[in-house]
């Protein structure tokens, strides 16, 4: 393996020119279910990536019209990667992999990957494993001391406040610092870095590479102050005052919610109650006292804890597989999923065709535990009318429409009251963002339209009649998706923000949203969507304020605030 770029590389040829006809696809390993419910680190076994993933790289057919980019918002030059890969040019591959995108390390592990359902290969082979070469790359560059920091060598003199740590804002931040503005990030939480900090477990992403990232962006320039929330602790004039810009990028934290009895039961949490809960025990910020303790995790218990309990998980997204994956390595009694949504089917629907990203059957790392060490909890589901659960003992129950809670002793939910979902009227078009699970996996509230994927609203749900039944529950866990930003935070007054149709900060097509100077950026603009699409607007949300404070910029700006991904 070789980090001494060689420019030549990137004069190439086709990859490896039979690479796609010899080299079946092979995906990174798993540790066994076995070992990796008992501790938090990452699910996959990175060490196997490396004697294969240049033969992986290799089946890429460095197609004349590469699909695979108009996949990804970032845009990445997933060819010419792939191909460096091959050539084992890792310095280049990195050189190529950042060009593009400031944090692949993410993007490698979280991405749903709409490049790869793009990609041309997959129309009548399993498409080139686009994420873990990029992952890989990631970790060499890493490894080899390749990523350094990356300090401006001339400063503009101007400054910039970045509200909010997710992935928009540290891209945003991150740009900005490197076109030579003086950038501070305000984060409300007392650590950086958003949902990636506080939203996804450790076990999917382990928060020692965004801290890796942070002390890059630290030795860049980039100051941050954490605990600060920005309307309350400080308002927007003053802020606004000592900053040239402002970029709001606070996410769309409003979770959806389920107005049925008994949702003020104890016992029944917003599923962003419990998953920061369950990440800060990693950190080892476990409350006092607190039940829960597992191996691997720093200090133990979490202040909601699945531990010995039965957990009914309400949604049907990347949020609701993130508790599964939680309560299981809590120690939960049994779990079960409720997802309103239909069975998908294992491919693609004929009205979802390639390039589209599709709703099919995805059995995630958690769902895969779930079935090894947990299986679907209540012994008479085949059969009976109405919801359906998934295949080979999935924990999963699909067309399931929560009813209500019954409540127990002490106030305390004691079960969930469900039936089959009927659907009703037309589909309409105009639905929100597509490409990944988070965006059109979650289950919609109660008797309302959810949001979905392929830019459509899906019909109307109802419950099926004559389909009720009980499901014992001491927690429940709500994952039904985000509504937008926070209306009532003082962000939105005090900076003149207004939401547009679809309940997020409206924005113009530079970003700028509000009064002079302020953009906005993230799922605060977009509504709540992907970790890749929120470092592509983070990026070209820096554009459009480095094109306002010098009159032009040449810093790139892959999407614009109306992009949205391919749909069918
Ligand atoms: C549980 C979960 C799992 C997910 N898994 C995936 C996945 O696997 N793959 C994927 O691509 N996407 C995933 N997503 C979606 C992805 O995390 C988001 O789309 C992405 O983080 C949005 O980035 P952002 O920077 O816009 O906002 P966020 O990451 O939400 O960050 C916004 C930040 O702003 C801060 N803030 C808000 N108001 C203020 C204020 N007034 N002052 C100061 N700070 C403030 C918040 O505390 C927060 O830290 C997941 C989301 C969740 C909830
Ligand atoms: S579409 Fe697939 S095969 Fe074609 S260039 Fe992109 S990754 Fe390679």
């Amino acid at each position: 393996m070789s980090f001494d770029s060689d420019p030549a590389g990137l004069e190439r040829g086709v990859t490896d020119p039979k690479g796609f006809l010899t080299t079946p696809r092979r995906d990174c390993a798993r540790r066994p279910v076995g070992e990796r419910v008992r501790d938090w680190h990452e699910v996959y076994d990175r060490q196997t990536l490396l004697p294969v993933i240049g033969e992986q790289a290799g089946r890429c057919m460095d197609c004349g019209i590469p699909f695979c980019h108009h996949g990804c918002p970032l845009g990445n030059l997933i060819p010419e990667w792939n191909d460096l890969v091959w050539r084992e040019d890792w310095a280049a591959a990195s050189e190529r992999l950042h060009a593009t995108n400031n944090f692949p390390e993410f993007t490698g592990r979280l991405c749903p990957a709409p490049c790869e359902t793009a990609c041309v290969l997959s129309i009548n082979q399993p498409a080139v494993t686009i994420k873990n070469v990029e992952a890989a790359i990631a970790d060499q560059a890493w490894a080899g001391g390749v990523v350094r920091p990356r300090p401006p060598r001339v400063r503009s003199g101007k400054s910039v406040a970045v509200i909010g740590s997710g992935p928009a804002g540290l891209a945003c931040a991150q740009q900005l610092t490197r076109g030579g503005h003086l950038v501070t990030v305000y984060e409300r939480a007392d650590r950086i870095g958003g949902l990636l900090r506080y939203g996804i477990p450790e076990f999917r992403l382990e928060k020692r590479y965004l801290d890796r990232r942070l002390e890059q962006m630290c030795a860049e320039g980039t100051q941050f102050r954490a605990g600060v929330a920005v309307g309350i602790d400080l308002d927007a004039a003053e802020l606004r005052r000592r900053n040239d810009a402002v970029v709001v990028a606070t996410g769309a934290t409003v979770p959806r919610e389920l107005p049925v009895p008994g949702r003020e039961l104890a016992g029944i949490h917003q599923a962003m109650e419990y998953l920061p809960a369950a990440n800060r025990a990693c950190t080892g910020d476990a409350a006092p006292g607190a039940a829960g303790s597992v191996a691997g995790c720093a200090a133990g218990g979490a202040p909601v804890s699945a531990d010995g309990l039965q957990v009914v998980i309400v949604g049907g997204g990347d949020t609701a597989a993130d508790c599964l994956g939680t309560a299981l390595r809590q120690g939960a009694a049994s779990v079960i999923q409720l997802d309103i949504n239909p069975l998908p089917g294992p491919d693609r629907a004929p009205g979802q065709p390639w390039p589209v990203y599709p709703k099919s059957f995805r059995v995630s790392s958690a769902h895969q535990e779930a079935r090894e060490v947990a299986g679907l909890a209540g012994t008479d589901w085949d059969g009976w009318l109405g919801p359906q659960p998934g295949p080979d003992g999935d924990v999963r129950v699909f067309s399931a429409f929560t009813l209500g809670f019954a409540a127990g002793p002490g106030g305390r939910v004691r079960a969930l009251r469900l039936a089959g979902t009927e659907l009703t009227g037309p589909e309409q078009a105009g639905g929100e963002q597509a490409g990944g699970e988070q965006a059109g996996g979650e289950q919609a509230g109660a008797g309302q339209a959810g949001t979905g994927l392929a830019g459509r609203v899906p019909r109307q749900r109802r419950p099926l009649p004559g389909s009720e039944r009980e499901v014992q529950a001491d927690l429940v866990l709500l994952a039904l998706g985000f509504t937008g930003p926070e209306p009532d935070s003082g962000v939105m007054d005090q900076f003149g923000l207004r939401l547009d149709e679809r309940g997020n900060f409206e924005r113009d097509d530079d970003f700028g949203g509000g009064a002079d100077g302020v953009f906005v950026a993230g799922d605060a603009g977009r509504g709540a969507s992907l970790v890749v699409w929120a470092i592509a607007e983070g990026r070209a949300a820096a554009a459009a304020v480095d094109r306002y404070l010098m009159g032009s910029t040449g810093l790139p700006a892959p999407v614009s605030p109306a992009d949205r991904p391919l749909t069918a």
